[in-house]
């Protein structure tokens, strides 16, 4: 692990530890040896085993953890790691009480199922508690949401869609906010840093004056651009009926982009599942009410399970 106990409350990183120190494991509280490396990183090893269950975890998960129990701590909260809530037969990574306020932090690294992350959430909150996922950097965003982050967002008015990480090594929470997604274009975020819990929080409840972008002419050209390469790839039978309304892919699609940046809720581009609107509904397609949009043909596409309707 990276990071050591120098006193109760201080937590310190093995590159900036010092061999004349004594240095304690934030979980069983054993004294901890530090390896300075020349060929490794340095890091603080155990002289036998670590007693607490977190040993078996990966190194960012145990960092993270007592990075978090650290700063609820520094924020006033009593909180304890591992801690097993009977009621709900689970044990979040953080548990902080403050007043009548109840916490939990849970720091993914690891892959985690939608179902499994709906029961989590729901059994916290209907026991009181609050629920903060913060996520780790396997989770880092690329060009495209996919749904195994997506599931993570986070929506308030004043950041719009965001995610919380934690980078363990910088020591610092990063919010990625403001997310947006065009047809055809890289995801668009803005990204803000936070110390501690007590700077995330004032982060959360600062307004960020989030707004849908429009497109620029140059992103409009790289758009059209992507578009010849993605009509390329268009299976034979939308291709074919297509060609029954008089139209080329190429016009349906084109006539359907959009020119601005949208909310992050689809897994396929929005001028897709309108062109399948299109060719089914014709003209009429503009007289359909949302909600059908949504049931039949948009929710196959969202990140966000909508239950069908029957
Ligand atoms: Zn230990």
């Amino acid at each position: 692990m990276f990071y050591a106990l120098k006193d109760p409350d201080h937590l310190v990183r093995a590159d900036r530890a010092r061999i004349a120190e004594k240095y304690y494991c934030p979980f069983c509280h054993a004294q901890v040896i530090l390896r300075k490396g020349t060929f490794y990183q340095s890091h603080f090893a155990h002289k036998k085993q670590c007693l607490s269950k977190t040993a078996l975890e990966t190194s960012e998960h145990q960092d993270g953890k007592a990075l978090l129990l650290m700063w609820a701590k520094a924020a006033g909260y009593f909180a304890r790691s591992e801690v097993y809530l009977q009621e709900l037969a689970q044990k979040p990574d953080i548990l902080a009480k403050k007043k009548e306020q109840e916490l939990v932090i849970e720091f993914q690294c690891a892959p985690l199922s939608y179902q499994s992350l709906c029961q989590r959430t729901t059994g916290y909150k209907q026991a009181g508690y609050q629920v903060i996922w913060v996520l780790g950097m396997n989770y880092r965003l690329k060009s495209k949401l996919d749904q195994k982050t997506a599931q993570f967002m986070h929506y308030s008015k004043k950041l719009g869609f965001y995610l919380i990480y934690l980078d363990v090594l910088e020591q610092r929470f990063e919010i990625d906010y403001a997310l947006q997604m065009a047809d055809l274009l890289e995801l668009r975020y803005s990204r803000g840093y936070a110390t501690d819990l007590n700077a995330l929080k004032e982060f959360c409840q600062t307004d960020h004056h989030v707004s849908l972008a429009h497109l620029s002419l140059q992103q409009q050209k790289q758009q059209l651009l992507a578009l010849e390469s993605y009509v390329d790839k268009i299976k034979y039978r939308l291709r074919k009926q297509a060609y029954a309304e008089n139209i080329t892919l190429q016009q349906l699609f084109k006539a359907n982009l959009s020119k601005r940046y949208y909310y992050p809720l689809w897994r396929t581009a929005c001028f897709y599942w309108k062109s399948k609107i299109y060719l089914q509904y014709g003209e009429e397609s503009s007289a359909l009410a949302p909600a059908y949009i949504v049931h039949h043909f948009a929710y196959k596409f969202a990140f966000i399970t909508i239950e069908k309707r029957k």
